[in-house]
């Protein structure tokens, strides 16, 4: 088998890219109004998911790529690099589309797909918006987006390099779509510019999906890179500005809620809730 021309060793340096728009934003000021707890919750869950979470997930599913497909080990790695990173790169936008948009039905009341909802609402809850929140996410998030397990598989199918690939477009296109400016704000004035929103997800369309009131719409755009699935399957929408509120309305979990849901119920429950029923007991 040929050496891959990229590895996912080398791909894991475009986290760099964090750290440079991170310092963009302290220097101008654009971090002011992030409280202590969300920079404390953001570097836990970063903590958690690359040093449990996604190591295990993606040791995992290779695991399991090579228990059920044992006659397919290296079987893609005749794919030139473009095709590779096509097959990826397409197939991981789609099934992330489809898990986002039902992590959302679950913000239904009552309805069944609710945990999913608390598993994804870590992500929403931030009330600020910048580069940070790319890694604010729950432990589990990782075994339901595509990233970790379909890494694993294409990588045990012998296209490395294609997956790799794909791993530095998405980081920087999350990295863009994350950072406090949205650089595209006038896109949505021209004709071409709404071309490209119905083709790929811009800051000011991502943002949105993190808005809610003028502006937000947290049920559109569930694409990480891609808007054509959002533009396929009805949940495409262009904002014209600013949201006019980020997070989630509502009160805000506890901590450990946001990171270890549903971990978290493992922890021993409060006496507090016991307090009003001794306060009115004889
Ligand atoms: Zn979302
Ligand atoms: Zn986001």
């Amino acid at each position: 088998m040929n050496e891959p021309v990229i590895t996912i060793a080398d791909a894991l340096w475009i986290y760099l890219a964090t750290f440079v728009v991170l310092f963009g934003e302290i220097i101008t000021g654009q971090l002011k109004d992030c409280t202590k707890r969300d920079f404390g919750l953001t570097l836990l869950c970063f903590l958690s998911n690359s040093a449990i979470t996604r190591p295990l997930f993606g040791f995992g599913a290779g695991l399991l790529a090579a228990w059920v497909l044992p006659a397919y080990a290296g079987a893609g790695s005749a794919l030139p690099l473009w095709a590779a990173f096509l097959v990826a790169f397409v197939a991981s936008e789609f099934v992330f589309y489809w898990v986002h948009r039902w992590s959302h039905e679950g913000q239904k009341k009552g309805h069944r797909l609710n945990w999913l909802w608390k598993v994804h609402r870590t992500h929403h809850s931030a009330t600020e918006i910048n580069v940070t929140v790319v890694q604010r996410q729950n432990i589990f998030w990782a075994l339901f987006t595509p990233h970790i397990w379909l890494t694993a598989l294409f990588v045990y199918l012998g296209m490395e390099a294609g997956v790799a690939l794909t791993l530095i477009v998405m980081y920087v296109w999350n990295t863009l779509t994350h950072m406090h400016w949205r650089m595209d704000d006038k896109l949505i004035n021209t004709r071409v510019g709404r071309a490209i929103m119905h083709v790929v997800i811009t800051p000011s369309m991502h943002h949105a999906h993190h808005g809610y009131g003028k502006n937000g719409k947290m049920y559109k755009n569930f694409g990480l890179c891609l808007a054509v699935f959002d533009w396929a399957f009805g949940t495409l929408y262009l904002p014209e500005g600013k949201p006019s509120r980020y997070g989630v309305p509502g009160e805000q979990p506890h901590w450990a809620e946001e990171a270890f849901y549903p971990l978290n119920h493992l922890m021993p429950k409060k006496k507090a809730a016991a307090a009003p029923a001794e306060a009115t007991a004889p």
